[in-house]
């Protein structure tokens, strides 16, 4: 999923992080040194100790300022052949994309430097990202269980925002904010094993 300039912001900044700290950010984008901890094509052979200890190396308040880990496996030769099914058309997307990036210009109108949810003050967010009961309870229940942090709280939040733009829905409902809480992959991959269910 493009959302917006959040996103945007995330992917400049992790590849500063892969231009200065190499080896670092390969292993974490992978969990390990091997770098195929969780591809299901190739095994990882690395301990369960090694790979949490490497996973370590890059801290919690690092991971909070990148709004989106997600696991992005190998594609096999094969399929790149083409010969899969189609998937959405690239105009379809593109068309869902300037209509939500519409939406939040509207919403920002009247607020100089605010032209998206990527740029929303914890005020903004508190006024943009109201959580009826179920999906704030989903939530509450998330942090609790994953441990995140009052940045990463409100980044989740941003994130569903633009997921429930991207639908052309006004509010933000449980499934907009399971689908962002499912894109902290590596802050799940914190939890120790026996929460991480
Ligand atoms: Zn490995």
């Amino acid at each position: 999923m493009v959302a917006d300039g959040a996103k945007h912001a995330g992917i400049c900044f992790w590849k500063r992080l892969l231009s200065s700290q190499g080896d670092i950010a390969k292993g974490e984008r992978n969990g390990c040194p091997c770098g195929h901890f969780g591809d299901p094509l190739r095994a990882c052979r690395c301990e369960p100790a090694l790979v949490e200890r490497y996973r370590a190396r890059v801290s919690g308040p690092l991971l909070d300022r990148i709004d989106i880990h997600l696991p992005i496996p190998a594609v096999p030769a094969g399929d790149l052949s083409g010969n899969g099914a189609p998937g959405e058309k690239s105009a379809a997307i593109r068309a869902r994309v300037e209509a939500a990036r519409g939406l939040q210009r509207e919403r920002f109108v009247a607020q100089p430097g605010i032209h998206s949810n990527a740029h929303m003050t914890p005020r903004e967010v508190r006024r943009y990202c109201l959580l009826a009961q179920p999906a704030e309870t989903l939530l509450r229940q998330a942090i609790a269980k994953l441990g995140l942090s009052a940045r990463a709280y409100s980044r989740v939040l941003k994130v569903a925002r633009t997921i429930a733009d991207l639908a052309g829905v006004p509010e933000i409902t449980p499934v907009h904010v399971s689908e962002a809480i499912q894109y902290r992959v590596l802050d799940r991959a914190r939890l120790p094993p026996v929460i991480r269910a």
